[in-house]
């Protein structure tokens, strides 16, 4: 028989938003870490639609596919289109929004970078957004957090966490790639692959007739 969860009971669900482009072992690592330290059912990745504010991004279905590769071998990891449907700008409040109505019950734990989470307080929707969800910057060791503009109530649902592997960003895993320098254990196996087979990240022209 299947044991269902006791009456009341919420699922407790991380969404980790980005752009993934590419998705690499920062982002895995450090939604793994959270799901650990608050005991999370399931990690959302949520990658961006038209980034705000952003260079030139990676079609979304190859960032959605990457994503995709690098989460599929943990059985608490999955990845939404919510923010790739919707049409125009990303915004944390309306992928929160979304993430609700599709899964009703749930507390949710937005996941991002402690520098990304800053800028997010400073100029969004901040006060509805902590309606929504609870925050968890990851941080360096010793990162300090400016949260003086928050209520105590607020400050209370927003949460730092010292994580490894913080030095690999994407910005550097493109650069690597476009130097033909290796992207290995910087990415998972499958997504150094993918940027191969789809050459993402190769400013210089193709040589030679081949596949495609
Ligand atoms: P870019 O170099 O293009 O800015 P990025 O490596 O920061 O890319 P994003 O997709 O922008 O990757 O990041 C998604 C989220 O993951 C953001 O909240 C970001 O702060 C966080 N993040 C990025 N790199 C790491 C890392 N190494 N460890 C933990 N979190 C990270
Ligand atoms: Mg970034």
């Amino acid at each position: 028989s299947v044991s269902l969860p006791a009456s009341g009971a919420r699922r407790r669900v991380g969404v980790m938003g980005g752009t993934f482009d590419p998705i690499h072992n920062g982002h895995l690592v450090a939604a793994s870490e959270v799901a650990d330290r608050f005991g999370l059912d399931e990690v959302v990745f949520v990658p961006t639609g038209r980034p705000w504010q952003k260079r030139q991004v990676t079609a979304a279905e190859d960032r959605y596919l990457m994503t995709v590769i690098a989460t599929a071998s943990n059985p608490r990891f999955s990845v939404s289109r919510v923010d790739i449907d919707r049409a125009g700008d990303t915004y944390t409040v309306d992928t929160l929004k979304d993430l609700r109505s599709l899964r009703p019950d749930t507390d949710l734990f937005f996941i991002t970078g402690a520098d990304a989470l800053a800028s997010i307080l400073s100029w969004q929707d901040w006060e509805e957004m902590f309606s929504l969800a609870t925050f968890v910057g990851v941080t360096r060791p010793g990162y300090h957090l400016a949260a003086d503009h928050l209520s105590d109530a607020q400050r209370d649902r927003l949460f730092l966490v010292e994580v490894p592997a913080l030095a690999i960003s994407s910005t550097e895993c493109r650069a690597r790639a476009d130097a033909g320098r290796p992207v290995w254990y910087l990415v998972p196996d499958g997504v150094v692959q993918y940027i191969a087979k789809r050459r993402l990240y190769s400013s210089r022209p193709e040589r030679g007739p081949g596949p495609e």
